[in-house]
């Protein structure tokens, strides 16, 4: 693929093909309670880089905990997560730090409705990471071009279609260069027709071995673009394989039934 049609920017030797033994996440015995209800019941799992982990289950088996969890939007109950070898369920680290590096994409966007593309784009890494505006523009822009947007910089976030607001979130995100970025069903809100345009920005980054973790309902994406998909059911991972292996020959009972309804 030609360098500069990357999404990514190939100088990032954060994630440029860097070969590591070491998983870029690493999650042992997570557990996440609220109240009485006990959600996540020790979920164990090693992410790596450049892998792209599809999480799939039913509604209410924790799933977004599960991804809120893994960069601290939900405080675990128990067990560790490693992040780049750092244990970001430790009270002394500096969870800031960490989280700047985990972009996250939700189901509703979350842009900032008072403001322009670009200043959604732009104030994160200006405030967060010390950029100039200009340092700052000029990456959002060249994310714009990209993401076929660059017209749409100077627009507010109510003037774009759900499509286009996605796109935006997700260059959002990678204005801050993460290592990983995290879906929370990112097409769940869509219309139908805009789904496409949403799926290609994420086909694109995970060609280009961005690391990401994606809870969706797509499964014929997640057979497309998984390296690997998780079942989740009841707070644990019940199950997990290739794609081509968890949708063609799928092990255990719950995750037959979880398939026949949903294929
Ligand atoms: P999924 O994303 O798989 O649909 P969630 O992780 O959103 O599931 O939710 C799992 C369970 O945790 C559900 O029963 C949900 O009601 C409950 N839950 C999630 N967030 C909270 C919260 N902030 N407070 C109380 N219960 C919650
Ligand atoms: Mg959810």
């Amino acid at each position: 693929m030609n360098a500069d049609k990357n999404i990514l920017q190939a100088e990032d030797a954060n994630f440029a093909g860097r070969a590591s033994s070491q998983p870029l996440i690493s999650v042992r015995g997570l557990k996440k309670s609220f109240d009485n209800l006990e959600v996540l019941k020790g979920i164990d799992i090693d992410i790596h880089q450049g892998e792209v982990v599809f999480v799939v289950g039913p509604s209410g088996s924790g799933k977004s905990t599960f991804l809120r969890c893994l960069n601290l939007l939900e405080e675990p109950t128990g067990g560790t997560i490693l992040f780049e070898g750092y244990d970001i369920t430790d009270k002394r680290t500096n969870i800031n730090m960490h989280r700047q590096k985990m972009g996250m994409v939700f189901q509703q966007f979350n842009l900032f409705p008072h403001m322009t593309v670009l200043k959604n784009l732009t104030i994160g890494p200006m405030k967060l990471q010390g950029k100039s505006f200009e340092e700052a523009k000029t990456e959002a822009m060249r994310l714009l071009e990209r993401v076929g947007l660059a017209d749409r910089a100077n627009a507010y976030p109510n003037q774009l279609s759900g499509g286009q607001k996605q796109r935006i979130a997700i260059v959002r995100a990678l204005c801050m260069k993460p290592d990983v970025m995290l879906f929370d069903e990112p097409t769940s809100a869509l219309d139908p027709e805009m789904v496409g345009e949403v799926l290609s920005v994420m086909r694109e980054l995970a060609e280009e071995k961005m690391t990401m973790v994606v809870v969706t309902h797509e499964m014929a994406f997640a057979k497309e673009v998984a390296s690997r998909v998780i079942f989740i059911d009841e707070g644990r991972i019940v199950e997990e394989a290739e794609p081509q292996e968890f949708f063609d020959n799928p092990k255990s009972e719950r995750l037959k039934n979880f398939l026949a309804k949903v294929i």
